[in-house]
């Protein structure tokens, strides 16, 4: 059956800005994960020109002074515009080459675009502070200003949702900024600069650098090391985040870090049985389970383990799993080949370490699609307790005593979200206030919003994306005093 046609998706959109790079510099290939076909062959940047669009970027900063935040937020009005009515190609766009079901990424495009309505008026309101001095004869200022040329770094698994949180932001607080796609997903990204183009973006404002696997890390150490760049925003793992920290090191950069997540699903003897399962679903299997903010430990009450567990898992027999554009699938495929060896591993060392698979087909083939996993776990010295699962397996593990469950939420170097199912008051209460986790989610399983902050406790990150959080990661403080 024909579901898509890769040809007619592409046509929405032009890439002859990075198209007309030489491809001297070696391509990137951009395939499909559903069936390996090869989407597009871009020209891949390098250091060269990679520097060549840093110095154009900067020249216009300190050239151009009728750059204005109040221009930056009409833009954005614009540009939030036109991707509302650019929605189903840029989704379109967004399935070919990520593989999420076509509802995630209509979804996608609303969340994204949402951000750059949100900070399309928040610029406005950035405002300092004329201070009480205590001198008679000085006055004394606080102004924020941009901080300058931002370079964005983003992943593949919500190519449009990562680089409208942080470009929108930067944008509005009057930066310039130039964006490195994830390899395996840039196209969405290059139709979001090609739809900014249209409005009015110009490339000394908004930029992006393209280049394959092979020369991420060269580039990354370009733009950490690069002092024309006076911030690195970065959606990754804990590993890479930490690299480019280690490689800002030198010209102490700063960072923006949204990193790696191991969120705890806890699920009270007293909560909603239906509405946990239902919200479990959401929270375990969106996006294959791709995403940093996904249940990653399951913990649920022992008085009402065997129940919870059977009703989740007959929602999960249900889920369809197949291509993103096909009706009714719930379930695409991993990325690529390294994460689908990675997400096998991790089952192998559950059945080693004799954990009991509810729900669980063997892979016959080299495809990407896996079947949803359930699996009931006594042990805790397991990998997947330990680190981010990142595929539609489910591990439940027991606990009897609300600080046990507390405790063993809290035993991660990870804290960005959590979740917690329960009809008690003192109980939200209790685990809001002791949870280690930038966002603690109660009685639902989703919760992203561009008015609030999305970050992480310990090596989850540094800083704030959303809201007017967001904002002051893109400002400077300056302190005026006047004689
Ligand atoms: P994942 O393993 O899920 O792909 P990564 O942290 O490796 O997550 O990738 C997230 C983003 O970071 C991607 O855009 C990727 O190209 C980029 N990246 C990976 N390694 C480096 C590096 N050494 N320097 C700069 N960027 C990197």
């Amino acid at each position: 059956m024909q579901k898509f046609n890769t040809k007619s998706i592409l046509s929405k959109f032009d890439f002859y800005e990075y198209e007309s790079n030489s491809s001297a510099n070696g391509n990137l290939n951009v395939f499909n994960p559903y069936d390996n076909s090869l989407i597009k062959t871009l020209p891949s940047d390098s250091v060269s020109s990679a520097i060549e669009k840093i110095n154009r970027m900067d020249r216009y900063r300190r050239e151009e002074r009728d750059f204005s935040i109040i221009n930056n937020g009409h833009l954005l009005e614009k540009w939030h515009l036109k991707i509302l009515e650019k929605k189903n190609d840029l989704a379109d766009l967004m399935v070919l080459e990520q593989g999420k079901p076509l509802a995630e990424a209509i979804s996608e495009v609303e969340y994204g675009a949402a951000f750059i309505k949100w900070y399309s008026e928040e610029g406005k309101r950035i405002k300092g502070d004329l201070l009480e001095s205590p001198y008679s004869d000085r006055e004394f200022l606080v102004k924020r200003q941009p901080i300058g040329l931002v370079a964005t770094i983003t992943p593949w698994n919500f190519p449009l949702a990562m680089f409208a949180r942080k470009a929108s932001a930067a944008l509005a607080a009057g930066c310039s900024v130039i964006t490195k796609p994830a390899e395996d997903t840039p196209l969405t990204t290059l139709a979001m600069i090609f739809l900014a183009r249209e409005i009015g973006f110009i490339r000394e404002i908004l930029d992006a650098i393209v280049v394959p696997r092979s020369k991420v890390s060269e580039i990354g150490q370009l733009l950490c090391a690069n002092q024309k760049i006076s911030k690195v925003s970065f959606t990754g793992s804990t590993a890479v985040g930490k690299q480019l920290v280690m490689q800002g090191a030198g010209t102490l950069q700063k960072f923006s870090l949204e990193l790696g997540g191991n969120a705890p699903f806890i699920v009270r003897e007293d909560a909603d049985i239906e509405l946990a399962s239902n919200e479990l679903i959401l929270s375990k299997f969106r996006n294959a389970g791709q995403t940093c903010v996904c249940a990653n430990r399951i913990f649920v009450n022992t008085t009402i383990f065997d129940n919870f567990v059977s009703i989740f898992l007959n929602k999960v027999k249900a889920i369809k799993t197949g291509c993103g554009f096909e009706a009714g699938v719930q379930i695409g495929p991993l990325i690529n080949h390294a994460a689908a060896d990675r997400y096998k591993k991790l089952i192998s060392d559950l059945k080693l370490s004799g954990a009991k698979f509810l729900h669980y087909k063997e892979i016959s083939n080299e495809g990407l699609i896996f079947e949803p996993t359930v699996v009931v776990s006594a042990k805790r010295d397991v990998r997947a307790f330990d680190e981010e699962i990142f595929g539609p397996l489910a591990v439940i593990y027991k606990f009897d005593t609300d600080r046990e469950a507390i405790e063993q939420s809290n035993a991660t170097n990870y804290g960005l979200a959590s979740y917690l199912f329960t009809e008690s008051r003192q109980a939200i209460k209790n685990y809001t206030n002791l949870l280690d986790f930038g966002i603690v989610c109660v009685n639902a399983g989703t919760f992203s919003n561009s008015v609030a902050p999305f970050g992480g406790f310990k090596e989850s990150g540094v800083g704030r994306e959303g809201g007017r959080y967001g904002l002051e990661e893109f400002l400077e403080t300056k302190f005026v005093s006047i004689k």
